[in-house]
């Protein structure tokens, strides 16, 4: 890629701000390859859409009775060269999936979505939030065009929800669990529990953020051979 900076801006289209804070402690370790723009850093969405970019990180899942935030999405997918599903509202609804009308702020909002549901989205990067070092090893995949790990990242961007149920299913219950424990680690709500080196999900407790499947080395395997589909 040519000398010049990466334009990128973030935009977070309804999340609880999470993925918005990381973005935003990112900047520090992405600066000297892009030039990045937040809601945070300028006054309004306005000001971050006036340009086209080469890579918009969406946060955020869609509620798709929400005619302003489908338009504000479908804009950032014009302005942008490549879109990122940041998070893992935005790549697989995440909780917000599972809402439905009568809740706060939004009451009239009945169903959220991932952004693969409205608009094409070429990468995907789970986690709830996925951490500033995440975002700073992309922008190097992406700089430095390494076919493996955009690969990773763009095979994500096609499924629609990913979550502990699908590692119990795929994994665990198939035989491939080598009991490492990175689920166990990696999931933010303690929905995991190695018993006897084998993964107990606490169904109550999972968010569906899938942040375990792509933690999991195993499940890696799968998604890197396009075995899960
Ligand atoms: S088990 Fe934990 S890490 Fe996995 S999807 Fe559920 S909340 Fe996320
Ligand atoms: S991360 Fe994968 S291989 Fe490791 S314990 Fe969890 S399910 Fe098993």
């Amino acid at each position: 890629m040519s000398g010049e900076k990466i334009k990128v801006i973030h935009v977070d289209i309804g999340g609880c701000e999470g993925c918005s804070v990381s973005f935003l402690r990112s900047l520090p370790l992405i600066s000297d390859k892009c030039a990045a723009k937040t809601l945070y850093t300028v006054d309004s969405i306005d000001e971050l859409l006036e340009n086209d970019v080469d890579i918009a990180f969406v946060s955020g899942s869609v509620c798709l009775n929400d005619e302003e935030t489908i338009e504000t999405l479908k804009s950032v997918r014009r302005r942008a060269k490549i879109l990122i599903a940041f998070g893992s509202c935005a790549s697989f609804g995440g909780v917000t999936r599972f809402s439905r009308g009568g809740q706060e702020p939004k009451p009239s909002h009945r169903t959220f979505a991932p952004l693969n549901q409205v608009v094409e989205v070429e990468y995907s990067i789970p986690g709830c939030p996925p951490p500033p070092q995440t975002v700073n090893s992309f922008m190097i995949a992406y700089q430095r065009q390494i076919v493996t790990q955009l690969a990773f990242f763009s095979k994500l961007s096609e499924f629609k929800k990913l979550s502990g149920f699908d590692l119990i299913d795929d994994i665990v219950l198939t035989g491939l669990c080598m009991g490492c424990g990175a689920c166990e680690v990696s999931c933010p709500t303690g929905a995991i529990k190695l018993i006897e080196r084998r993964p107990n999900l606490i169904v109550e407790k999972c968010i569906r953020c899938g942040t375990c499947y792509v933690r999991c080395p195993r499940a890696m395997q799968l998604l890197i051979r396009g075995v899960k589909k």
